[in-house]
C-alpha cells in the first residue's frame, strides 16, 4: 500500500474506533430526546463543491458528533461539535449556529508539504429536542 492509502486508512479506523467507544445518548443524557444538525458546506478548492446534509441522532446514537469533510482529499479533518453540543447541553439551550473553517490539509501533496488546510466551510445549525417528562434526568 502506498503511503496516501495508508494514512487515510488509519484515519478512517481511528474515526471507527473514536465513535465505537463513545456512549450512547441515552446513557449519558437520558433527558434528550433528539439532535438535529443541519449543514451547509462549501468547498473552493481544485474543484468547488457546494452541499447541504442533515444529521440526526436519536437516544439509541452513539455521543459523536465528528463530521466528515465534503473535500474527498481532505487529510486529518479536525470538523467536529462535540464542544458546541456540549455547551448547549451544558445550559439547557437549544438552538445554535455557526461556522466552522476546516483545518485538515487540503489533500495529500499539500499534507506532505505541510503548507495548505483545506478550509472547507460549514455552517451549522444544531437543534437539541429535550424530554418534556420532567421525571426523566
Ligand atoms: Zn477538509
Amino acid at each position: 500500500m502506498i503511503d496516501e492509502q495508508k494514512i487515510r486508512q488509519k484515519e478512517f479506523e481511528n474515526r471507527l474506533n473514536d465513535e465505537q467507544c463513545k456512549p450512547f445518548i441515552k446513557d449519558v443524557f437520558p433527558f434528550i430526546d433528539k439532535i438535529t444538525i443541519r449543514l451547509k458546506f462549501q468547498y473552493t478548492g481544485a474543484m468547488e463543491i457546494e452541499n447541504g446534509q442533515q444529521i440526526i441522532k436519536t437516544r439509541e446514537d452513539k455521543f459523536y458528533f465528528r463530521i466528515p469533510c465534503i473535500n474527498p482529499e481532505c487529510i486529518y479533518s479536525d470538523l467536529n461539535l462535540i464542544n458546541e453540543i456540549n455547551s448547549l447541553i451544558n445550559f439547557r439551550e437549544t438552538n445554535m449556529n455557526g461556522k466552522k473553517l476546516c483545518n485538515g490539509w487540503q489533500d495529500y501533496v499539500r499534507y506532505k508539504a505541510k503548507n495548505y488546510h483545506c478550509q472547507t466551510h460549514m455552517d451549522y445549525e444544531i437543534e437539541i429536542k429535550y424530554h418534556n417528562d420532567e421525571n426523566i434526568k
